[in-house]
Order: C-alpha cells, then structure tokens, then sequence
C-alpha cells in the first residue's frame, strides 16, 4: 500500500497548520479544538518550518511550568522534520514511526506539504487492507 492511497480520503480535508510564532497556549487550545496529537508550523500552509506535537507541549511544561505557555511555538518544535512521499510504501514509513519515535509524518511534493499522516491512519489502513485480503483468502478456500 502506498501512502497515496492512504491520504487519498485526506486530501479534502487540508493541514492544520500555525503560523511561526504563535503561543504554545494557542497551538495547546487548537490541539485540543481539533482532536489532533500534532501540528505543522508553517508561514504559508505548504512549506514546513517546524511540527509540535502535544508530547513537546507535555515536556517543556514539565520542565519549565506552564508560564511556558505564553512563550511561542518556535523554541519548542522540532524543526529538522522527516516528511515522506505520496509513491512512499505504507511498511516503510510505519517502520520509520516506530524506529525515530514519532507518530506524524508530513507528506511533499518537492518543498510543498501535501498532507499529513498518523500513524493511526497508516495502521487503520493496514487493517482495512488485511481485513480484504482474509475475505478474499475465505472466498478461495469456501469456493464463493
Ligand atoms: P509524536 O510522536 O508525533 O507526537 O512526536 C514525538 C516527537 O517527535 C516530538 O518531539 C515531535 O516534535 C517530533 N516529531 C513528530 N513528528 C515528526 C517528524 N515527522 N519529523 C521529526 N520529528 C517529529
């Protein structure tokens, strides 16, 4: 399965971005509206200046307290972000996630973000890929 296939039902949707220099209060706030574990930081909602994930909100809290929140989203993020792209096998980037530790994976076409992927996506459609090939499998054995 290729990671076109899997942004494929995504691609409407767009990417929740925020601009640089936004307060980590604020990206916390859109986190928590938007029901989502990460954000891109982007000037122009295309090219990639940083991700925050709630776990970088988490740790700076910890560590600094949540005076922290009114500091901007540039100190904490991360900036050096792995992206993938649209022809990327599914196995690859879930084996990616798991081996560098993070859940979310930008999606280019060359400098521009197209997408963004979980790794709840890329395992909901590993299932829903599994799931087909077992109804097929059943079919050969019971002869439907
Ligand atoms: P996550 O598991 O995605 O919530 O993120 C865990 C940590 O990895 C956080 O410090 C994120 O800023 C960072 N992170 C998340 N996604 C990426 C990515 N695609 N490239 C680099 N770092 C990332």
């Amino acid at each position: 399965m290729l990671v076109s296939q899997i942004i494929r039902n995504k691609a409407q949707q767009g990417v929740v971005t925020l601009q640089p220099g936004t307060t980590l209060g604020e990206a916390a706030k859109l986190l928590s509206e938007k029901r989502i574990g990460a954000v891109v930081v982007s000037p122009d909602g295309a090219k990639v200046a940083g991700i925050l994930s709630e776990r970088d909100i988490v740790r700076v809290i910890g560590q600094r307290g949540a005076a922290v929140l009114s500091e901007s989203v540039d100190t904490v993020m991360t900036r050096n972000v792995f992206g993938c792209k649209p022809d990327d096998n599914a196995d690859l980037i879930l084996q990616t996630m798991t081996q560098k530790r993070f859940r979310h994976l930008p999606v280019m076409e060359g400098e521009k973000m197209i997408a963004l992927i979980s790794i709840g996506d890329v395992v909901a459609a590993r299932l829903a890929e599994l799931e087909l090939e077992k109804d097929a499998l059943t079919g050969m054995i019971m002869g439907y």
